[in-house]
């Protein structure tokens, strides 16, 4: 790993101005991950992408991209998906605050003959207070928890082919990846500042959400342990 002249910053992909690795138009900057690969690493991915459902996967994504590249909206991209795949039993991993949004998805995936199975994030109705939720800061949010490894469980349970995220939580959604069984990707990201539109905030680092770049995030529980 490259570390920045006088400094303990480690540069990475994040820090490119090239992307020759996409383009292949100019040159690998010196602490390129591309050129620090080891052979052993790269054998085990292609290893992994020659397994049948990686490569299935593999190549019907890029065609999607290239089919369909800014025509289709991400809802019509997933059902292509599901098509293609074919996955037909579509895991729906629901926050409780998008459930119209849900039923909507649920309605579109039936219209083109998948079986949407939903699951909410308040199943089970379990209490936060039980996982260590002070009851102080069950307050204003509500005393029952997310519960999104009963989501993934359930799910699982269900033989799910495909799981949608619609708007789980920050660190709920961790969870819902880390026990999921079948794969997964994302419809909705929350972002309850942003109508669950999270690049705004990036976009608008230039103006509206400048603070981002000048200072760091305010934590005040961070600030009051620390
Ligand atoms: S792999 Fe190399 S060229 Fe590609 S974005 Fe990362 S640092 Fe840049």
């Amino acid at each position: 790993m490259a570390k920045q002249e006088n400094s303990n910053i480690t540069l990475s992909c994040s820090d490119c101005g090239q992307e020759h690795c996409g383009r292949r138009n100019s040159f690998y900057p010196e602490f390129c991950l591309t050129t620090h690969l080891s052979q052993e690493e790269i054998d085990e991915v292609w290893a992994l992408y020659n397994e049948p459902e990686n490569k299935k996967m593999s190549v019907i994504s890029a065609q999607i991209e290239s089919d369909f590249y800014c025509r289709y909206t991400r809802v019509e991209e997933i059902v292509v998906f599901c098509h293609r795949m074919g996955y037909k039993k579509i895991g729906i991993a629901t926050c409780g605050g998008l459930l119209y949004e849900a039923r909507i998805f649920a309605q579109i995936l039936r219209k083109n003959d998948l079986e949407p199975y939903g699951v909410v994030c308040k199943v089970g109705s379990f209490d936060k207070v039980d996982v260590g939720v002070p009851a102080e800061d069950a307050v204003r949010t509500g005393p029952v928890m997310c519960n999104p490894i009963m989501q993934a469980k359930i799910l699982n349970r269900a033989e799910t082919d495909l799981n949608v995220v619609l708007g789980l939580c920050v660190g709920h959604d961790t969870m819902f990846y880390k026990y999921a069984e079948a794969p997964c990707t994302t419809l909705i990201t929350k972002d309850r500042a942003l109508c669950h539109n999270p690049a705004a905030a990036i976009y608008q680092t230039q103006g509206y959400f400048r603070k981002l770049l000048e200072r760091p995030v305010e934590d005040p529980r961070m600030q009051e342990e620390g």
